[in-house]
């Protein structure tokens, strides 16, 4: 998923030279800054640009000097849906998470969510305590509903496979764990109850 205007399309084939980028979201907020790749040499670059300016991040590839491959954000990218008022530590946990998913480090993906839920609560002064007593507590209290909950549980439930277990995660579920997690925090931090 490329926009035009976002994007210097590099181009292909001949001579390698420096290929020329804006970050997306500073672009469009009308504050962009150029950013200059180069590979040099017969080899393959996959990683992740992140802008300083916005923190706004997606994914690459070069091969040989060329851009071969370059989204404009990282897949699924929820952390932007985050609420503002879902703390900065919590939000870089969910950024953390996704950039797991991308280098598909599952495991990883699904203990920085399941940490996210439990930093999640204790900002909320929930009692620092296994997991699923703070879940308990915060239900007990209303502050969490019956709905997410059991999203909450859910998230639990992976996290601990991403941590305990030798279980093989799917990446499709994985997908879906960022996802509940997002709203989840959302939820939690949105309304004062
Ligand atoms: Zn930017």
């Amino acid at each position: 998923m490329t926009t035009k205007s976002a994007i210097i399309t590099p181009k292909k084939g001949g001579k390698r030279e420096m290929t020329e980028l804006i970050c997306p979201k500073c672009h469009k907020e009308g504050k962009g800054q150029g950013i200059r790749l180069e590979c040099v040499g017969n080899i393959k670059v996959k990683g992740i640009i992140r802008c300083l300016q916005c923190q706004h991040e997606r994914p690459f590839t070069m091969v040989s000097g060329y851009i071969s491959a370059l989204d404009i954000a990282l897949p699924g990218a929820q952390s932007d849906r985050l609420d503002q008022l879902v703390p900065t530590d919590i939000k870089e946990d969910i950024r953390e998470a996704e950039r797991a998913n991308y280098a598909q480090c599952y495991k990883s993906c699904v203990a920085m969510c399941r940490r996210a839920l439990q930093l999640g609560l204790i900002d909320k002064k929930i009692t620092d305590q296994p997991l699923s007593k703070m879940l308990s507590e915060a239900k007990d209290i209303e502050l969490l509903t019956k709905d997410t909950y059991n999203l909450a549980t859910s998230i639990k439930g992976y996290g601990d496979i991403g941590m305990h277990r030798k279980d093989i995660l799917d990446p499709m579920d994985v997908n879906m764990v960022i996802h509940a997690t997002v709203r989840m925090l959302n939820e939690l931090f949105h309304s004062e109850k």
